[in-house]
């Protein structure tokens, strides 16, 4: 019989191969956008788990969906399909450009696939050397060796050496940049419509407009990560759906589970073909399990009320940062979309990101970094409007230790 075990925070420490520094307290239970710790502090969550938990902690909806399907059938391999996944992707296909979809467990095997796709099509197409991919410095797509690749942050990559080949990367928001390097041997260009990792960072429009032209001449696919920025995230329900811009390929993740792991890729009938029985799989993706809850998740935030609600706590959000900063003046600029919001830190306290996000924990507030000098808030699609209020004084209590 198991023996109960008491766990602390140092037996990360002990077990765990080192590649996080998690907290120093360790979170036990959650509820909306409240969590707490092993000892009962109560901390308000703009966290969300990484843009994941679009729906809080322990929502009713998805408790409901996986219990029931965790009576049903938890898994049988793609050599048979299943009815939460097929009412999964005509979820996904009725409401996207998309026709097609692919599942998988992560945004990075979202990646993955679509980067597998692009140099199929290319190499399918008849043009010589048509294995280039684009991508754009600072940007994040994951951590595969082909993802990490992908990203724009060495550091993540280059110990890892030898890199898959023929990928390049320029400045994001430089079109002239792109220009400089899209040609016929392009099979694709990957980019996120706001910079998550890498700072909060929005695209210009006509950037992805430029994007999407260079791409249209030289027959290559346009690639939009939305793994952060998916499933409502901005207020859309995608950011291209802000933009006029309609890519070839999307892949989506984090929100998609509301805390369960999946990801999958979008994108149209034709580029589906070029991937045919055995050139592509998964053991896990496309379980019933994961599709069930994403059903349910993807369902109650595809409303109007839900998307229209994240563009209010949009505002609600900016205002109270710009009332914080107007007393202690510590950010020179805050953005991004919907509830994907970066403050970015003066010159005078840049690099203090983490430090921030420290205090805001001891303050009782969960907050992330975007690097070393923006600080960022991904809460739940439906944060109770009071929870933000009161996260904010959190916030302010935290800058106000910072500045002292
Ligand atoms: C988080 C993220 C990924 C990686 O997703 P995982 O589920 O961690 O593999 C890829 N792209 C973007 C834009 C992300 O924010």
């Amino acid at each position: 019989m198991n023996q109960p075990m008491t766990i602390t925070r140092n037996d990360f420490n002990q077990w765990m191969v080192p590649v996080f520094a998690p907290a120093n307290f360790i979170l036990v239970r959650g509820e909306g956008s409240r969590v707490w710790d092993q000892q009962g502090k109560e901390y308000i969550d703009f966290a969300g788990g990484i843009a994941v938990n679009a729906l809080g902690h322990a929502h009713p909806v998805a408790i409901q969906a996986l219990t029931e399907q965790a009576q049903k059938l938890w898994h049988i391999g793609n050599g048979y399909t299943n009815e939460p996944v097929l009412r999964l992707a005509k979820q996904l296909t009725d409401s996207t450009f998309a026709e097609k979809v692919f599942f998988a467990n992560s945004g990075a095997e979202a990646n993955e696939a679509a980067l597998k796709l692009a140099r199929k099509y290319g190499n399918d197409s008849g043009v010589e050397g048509k294995n280039q991919i684009v991508a754009f410095n600072n940007a994040f797509h994951g951590r595969t060796l082909f993802t990490v690749t992908a990203g724009g942050q060495p550091k993540y990559s280059q110990d890892f050496a030898p890199l898959p080949e023929g990928i390049q990367h320029v400045a994001y928001n430089d079109l002239n940049a792109a220009a400089a390097v899209i040609n016929d041997q392009t099979c694709a260009v990957i980019v996120e419509p706001i910079q998550g990792e890498g700072g909060v960072l929005p695209a210009d429009v006509e950037f992805l407009k430029g994007l999407r032209e260079l791409c249209d001449r030289h027959n290559a696919l346009l690639i939009f990560d939305e793994v952060q920025t998916g499933v409502g995230r901005t207020g859309a329900l995608y950011a291209y759906m802000n933009t006029d811009v309609v890519p070839d390929v999307l892949t989506t993740a984090k929100a998609l589970g509301g805390g369960f792991p999946i990801g999958a890729m979008l994108t149209t009938d034709a580029l589906a073909k070029v991937l045919t029985v055995g050139s592509h799989g998964t053991t896990y993706g496309g379980n019933p399990l994961a599709c069930a809850v994403a059903n349910a998740v993807f369902d109650y935030i595809n409303s109007p009320e839900v998307l229209e609600g994240v563009k209010a706590r949009h505002q609600q959000f900016v205002a109270g940062i710009e009332a914080i900063n107007a007393k202690y003046p510590v950010f020179s600029q805050v953005r991004g979309e919907g509830l994907l919001i970066g403050c970015v830190l003066k010159d005078e306290y840049a690099g203090q990101a983490k430090q921030v996000t420290n205090l805001a924990a001891e303050e009782g507030l969960l907050a992330l970094v975007a690097g070393t000098d923006v600080v960022r808030f991904t809460p739940s699609l439906i944060i109770p409007e009071a929870d933000i209020i009161e996260g904010l004084q959190r916030f302010e209590r935290a800058v106000a230790r910072l500045v002292k």
